[in-house]
């Protein structure tokens, strides 16, 4: 469809049901000739029919289709953002929402106050703005402020078929707004975008639509993608399997972008690495970009996948873009056909791999390796779609970030390892783990898939097709799989009481929502159930608890319920401005640079091993001694930011001091947004955070640990004593409620040499053990006070509580300690 953007006589036959509306669009005529190619461009008079005549339509495309970057401009050209309203547009990643806004502005030759981006942190939206990229949590976020969403006139929720958990709230609140706008005559589109054609969680489902919504489907150009299965599937080493294939086709097949995917980012570098060693390439010295990515890339895949687990993030947070992202953006449910596989084997097969090929043999082309995953630095991801080097054969080493998200130009390979690394919870226990479990079919299709976009592609799978046919069809929504007291807590801010009535695309379990229910209620943030009444009443009320005027302030902080308490509790003894500190750095994952990463070589070994004891030397620093210890890794935390904070938090500071740079800016970030937040519930004045703090003093310190006790309460332990012990390995262990087996401090905690009785942790780990992760100690006589609501008066119980404290230990000695060590140099006194 041939479209000028001046004159709209030239455009689309236009329906009497069409808005007057045409804006016109001045684009480039080379980016104008590029979207003709594009498969929504042939349909965009239906899909737009659509829109006019329904409320809600779900487009699905094959990824690369140009659902993301057109849709918006459908819509703009017809009119959508012209009159009070914009155009709203969602993404599970933060990497999407910026680049595609960038893409985006750049297609509509349009500047980005026009065609803006807002994410957890950042954004670039002015008064101006028509089109709105963010992330799904940022628009869960709006819906709390105004639950009719009166600021936009359209919403597309993309990538839906990835099921992240804010899209599917998004999808259920919506399902709700779309006809409350209409029936108030402020109307308002829903479009629901999807790669794959399984929809039927969105249409097949009366509680969600009552009349399921119309599908468009845009048939996407695929050229045939040959399949080549190995013959064996290596489990072990698969990482040296994928630099091996690589190779192999680099030196052996004709040019064309390789494309290889892998489970997370220790290993993409380390397969960046080999493929760099293997086939230098000469970089210019002004590619400063390389330069800094030495700095970043310094984690090396780890062959103790255990050990790897332990340094990984935190549990649930409000923002997708914060859920663990790496990790967590990496699970999906991607589907696709199956009928775009091609047929098995051809000229280009490779065959098996065996042994090791002369890997240093030079290739007439030279590699041009970029890593892609959602961790790395923006300047570093966006080189991917910029050209490669003349003369060079690019190859993009990525994790999931490139299955359905971005869609990266001239990729005719694909090598695919056919695993994915998941986070797993176990709601009954609370521990977390990462696992690198089989990916599902419909996703090693999809990315098969990538391969065929300009040109017949190749894709070799790292598995034999038996293994294939036992891979599940599709992958679960993540809302299954995950805590949700977080969800359960935001819902409940918009008077949404019946949580388990709620219709959620695929509903979590009924046991999960309970047990959020039971949190939150523990947490002051609902209410008490009634304890008397028929019985039949009180399980029902335990499951629409109302909102309490604590827990609206919670729910205001854009972090967990957990530590959205502790921001709460924050005010008193002007601890405040350490709260927020604690609460952003146990929220922003891998603050430290790994210290057990391997060595290249003997060299390295023996630098890395002496930088290893000053980095340690330098965590104990900032642990402090005497009572400040007893804050544990929370003080450890807490000196880090304030030292970098105090050197200015530059890139040289932390590389020198073991600290990951973006880590320190998004909780400098972080700390300013959470300020404001507390700030704006405060009905006093509001407090000023300098982003230099002073080290907290000694009764600061015994109030913070109150406040971590207060919050993380349910993930308290007791160190199991000597005559507990019943099977040696409990020995050092610790007695949680919930779990029948000991957990264990970490050796690298800052409390590892001197165990104190009780502790409190963010969350537990299972790797080599179930390590608790960020532990700080607690005193037995602040249990009762604290949390009540765990603790057991009157006469003594059948099976006593493992931690149920009778409080008989006297105040400790710690309190009237004067020694205090200044962990980090104290701010010039600013007035
Ligand atoms: P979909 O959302 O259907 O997956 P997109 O709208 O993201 O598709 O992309 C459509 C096409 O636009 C892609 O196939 C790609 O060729 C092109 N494209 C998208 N983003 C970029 C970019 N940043 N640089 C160059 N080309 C891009
Ligand atoms: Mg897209």
């Amino acid at each position: 469809v041939e479209k000028s953007a001046q004159q709209p006589k030239d455009g689309p036959v236009r329906k009497p049901s069409q808005p007057a509306v045409f804006v016109p669009v001045d684009r480039m005529p080379e980016i104008q000739e590029a979207r003709l190619r594009l498969p929504v461009l042939a349909e965009e008079q239906v899909i737009m029919e659509a829109v006019r005549e329904n409320p809600c339509i779900v487009l699905c495309g094959e990824t690369g289709s140009g659902k993301t970057t057109q849709m918006p401009q459908f819509l703009y050209e017809a009119g959508y953002a012209s009159g009070k309203g914009i155009i709203g547009i969602t993404e599970p990643r933060r990497v999407a929402a910026v680049s595609m806004s960038q893409r985006v502005a750049m297609e509509m030759n349009l500047p980005t106050q026009v065609v803006s981006y807002q994410i957890r942190y950042e954004g670039n939206v002015t008064t101006d703005t028509k089109i709105k990229f963010m992330t799904d949590g940022v628009l869960l976020k709006e819906i709390q402020k105004d639950f009719l969403l009166q600021h936009y006139s359209v919403i597309i929720i993309d990538e839906a078929h990835e099921r992240s958990v804010y899209t599917d709230i998004l999808i259920g609140l919506l399902s709700r707004i779309v006809p409350l706008r209409n029936k108030k005559g402020l109307p308002m589109k829903l479009i629901i975008m999807s790669a794959t054609l399984r929809v039927e969680d969105f249409t097949d489902n009366k509680k969600l639509f009552p009349s399921p919504p119309p599908v468009i489907k845009v048939d996407a150009r695929q050229f045939p993608v040959s399949i080549h299965f190995n013959k064996r599937t290596p489990m072990e080493d698969y990482v040296g399997e994928i630099f091996h294939k690589t190779c192999k086709i680099h030196r052996m097949l004709p040019p064309g972008g390789i494309l290889v995917f892998l489970t997370g980012q220790a290993e993409v570098h380390d397969v960046c690495r080999r493929l760099r060693k293997a086939f230098p390439f000469r970089r210019s010295t002004t590619d400063t970009g390389e330069e800094e990515e030495t700095f970043k890339d310094t984690r090396r895949f780890k062959k103790d996948k255990q050990k790897q687990a332990v340094a990984l993030p935190r549990i649930h947070l409000d923002n997708y873009s914060a859920l663990p992202v790496d990790e967590g953006d990496e699970d999906r449910l991607a589907g696709v056909d199956d009928d775009e596989c091609g047929y098995e084997g051809c000229e280009l097969d490779l065959g098996e791999d065996e042994g090791d090929p002369d890997e240093k043999a030079d290739p007439s082309i030279p590699l041009y390796v970029l890593p892609l995953y959602s961790l790395l630095a923006p300047e570093q991801q966006a080189k991917v779609f910029q050209a490669s080097p003349a003369g060079t054969r690019l190859c993009v080493v990525a994790t999931n970030v490139a299955e359905t998200s971005l869609t990266i130009p001239g990729i005719k390979y694909v090598v695919d390892c056919g695993r994915v690394k998941k986070r797993y919870y176990d709601r009954v226990t609370g521990v977390s783990s990462f696992k690198v479990s089989w990916t599902s079919q419909a996703s090693a299709n999809q990315r098969a898939g990538r391969s065929g976009r300009t040109e017949p592609g190749h894709c070799y799978r790292l598995f034999s097709s038996a293994v294939f046919g036992d891979f599940s069809e599709f992958s679960e929504a993540e809302i299954t799989r995950r805590p949700v007291e977080d969800l359960v807590l935001q819902m409940k801010d918009l008077n949404i009481d019946k949580v388990v009535n709620f219709p959620f695309p695929t509903a979590p379990s009924g046991e999960a929502l309970m047990a959020a229910e039971q949190l939150l209620v523990s947490l002051g943030a609902l209410e008490e159930p009634p304890r008397t009444g028929r019985v039949k009443d009180i399980e029902r009320a335990k499951l629409s608890c109302p909102v309490t005027p604590l827990g609206r302030a919670m729910a205001s902080f854009p972090v967990a319920p957990r530590f959205a308490k502790m921001l709460a509790l924050g005010r008193q003894q002007d601890c405040l401005p350490y709260v927020i500190a604690v609460v952003a750095s146990m929220t922003v994952r891998e603050i430290f640079e790994d210290l057990e990463r391997p060595a290249a070589s003997e060299d390295e070994s023996s630098k890395l091993s002496q930088n290893k004891a000053r980095l340690m030397q330098m965590r104990r620093l900032w642990a402090g001694q005497g009572p400040s210890l007893l804050l544990g890794d929370l003080m450890v935390l807490l000196g880090a930011v304030g030292a970098c904070e105090y050197a200015g938090c530059t890139p040289q500071f932390c590389e020198t001091n073991g600290l990951r740079y973006k880590a320190m800016v998004e909780i400098r970030r972080l700390r300013g947004q959470l300020t404001n937040a507390v700030n704006a519930v405060c009905s006093e004045g509001g407090v000023f955070v300098d982003s230099k703090m002073a080290p907290p003093t000694e009764s600061q310190v015994i109030c913070l640990r109150q406040i971590l006790l207060a919050g993380l309460g349910d993930h308290l332990a007791r160190r199991i004593r000597e005559e507990e012990i019943l099977d040696p390995k409990w020995k050092n262990g610790y007695k949680t409620p919930l779990l029948d087996d000991p957990v264990f401090i970490h050796p690298s905690s800052a409390l590892f040499k001197k165990p104190p009785e009780f502790v409190v942790y963010q969350e537990v780990m299972e790797t080599t053990k179930m390590y608790m992760r960020v532990v700080s100690a607690v005193e037995p006589e602040w249990i009762p006070q604290l949390l009540p609501q765990y603790c057991h008066y009157g006469p003594p119980l059948e099976t006593p509580a493992p931690w149920l404290c009778p409080s008989t230990g006297t105040i400790r000695s710690h309190c009237t300690s004067t020694f205090y060590r200044v962990a980090w140099p104290l701010p010039a006194v600013e007035k």
